[in-house]
């Protein structure tokens, strides 16, 4: 158990911005929230992928509030083929719930291709509507699908998006472009692989007041754990690589982060308020 103590110290925590804590891959999912906390992670965003994973999503919210759990709605790229390219209503009614800080995640995936691509853009474009219409921020996924991701968010939003590109892996353009149109960018375990270098030299530069931090849980574990399951806990080795990285002290950052995200998706930004 934490004591107000170690609060006071930690404060204000850690927040892993990007997780799939769901049953299928954490039958121990207390002990992983439990785990979390004693890491010193006191805000998580459990994304969905689908309609099931997201209406989970919102029970493990609701159930784990007390740790400062949140969750995502929508539908996952690799997804938008089981939703004939589109934003199912039973997405958009459980957007609205209390617990849902943001829409997604959503985005273009033209590595794995698991959805036709014209599916993936109509998908996104209509995440990237709602998400206008109901004022939450959008959960972003792109993977070599960086040049159709900026053109559909330029021109749907004017220019002026709300979100996140989660799991950052686009070029220098297209970090500028994305950070010009006010999005935040996310890094989690590749910050720490050894051939990263490039991913390291782009993140050094970025603005602190736009950078989040992940682990996209289960998967993309930090090194030298990769290969076991990822899980919110481990996202302190995010923090420790990237603060490194930057040359700045962890509770700086951890810092910075913390009020970011809190900014972004409308949560308490205090330790304190844990469940907020
Ligand atoms: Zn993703
Ligand atoms: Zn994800």
């Amino acid at each position: 158990m934490r004591t107000k103590a170690d609060e006071e110290t930690e404060t204000p925590g850690l927040a892993d911005t990007h997780c799939h804590v769901l049953a299928a891959d954490y039958p121990d999912m207390s002990e992983t929230f439990e785990r979390a906390a004693a890491a010193g992670v006191t805000r998580m965003l459990v994304a969905g992928s689908d309609l099931r994973t997201s209406r989970e999503a919102i029970d493990v919210a609701d159930r784990y509030s007390s740790f400062g759990v949140h969750a995502a709605a929508g539908v996952h790229p690799h997804e938008a083929v089981h939703a004939s390219g589109r934003l199912p209503d039973g997405i958009r009614e459980l957007a609205l719930h209390p617990r849902v800080a943001a829409v997604g995640e959503t985005g273009l995936d033209y590595y794995y291709d698991h959805s036709p691509r014209d599916m993936q853009r109509s998908c996104f474009l209509e995440h990237v509507r709602f998400a206008g219409e109901i004022g939450k921020p959008l959960i972003i996924h792109g993977r070599d699908s960086y040049d159709d991701l900026r053109a559909i968010l330029r021109k749907e939003t004017g220019g002026a998006a709300r979100g996140v590109v989660h799991c950052f892996s686009g070029t220098e353009e297209d970090a500028a472009d994305l950070l010009d149109m006010g999005l935040y960018l996310s890094f989690g375990g590749p910050l720490t692989f050894r051939r990263s270098d490039a991913l390291r030299d782009l993140f050094r530069t970025l603005p602190e007041e736009r950078i989040l931090l992940e682990t996209d849980s289960p998967w993309l574990t930090p090194h030298p754990l990769r290969g076991k399951r990822n899980e919110p806990s481990y996202v302190r080795m995010v923090y420790e690589r990237a603060a490194e990285i930057r040359g700045v002290p962890l509770e700086r950052l951890a810092a910075a982060v913390f009020k970011n995200a809190a900014l972004l998706f409308g949560w308490g930004d205090s330790a304190a308020e844990v469940g907020a």
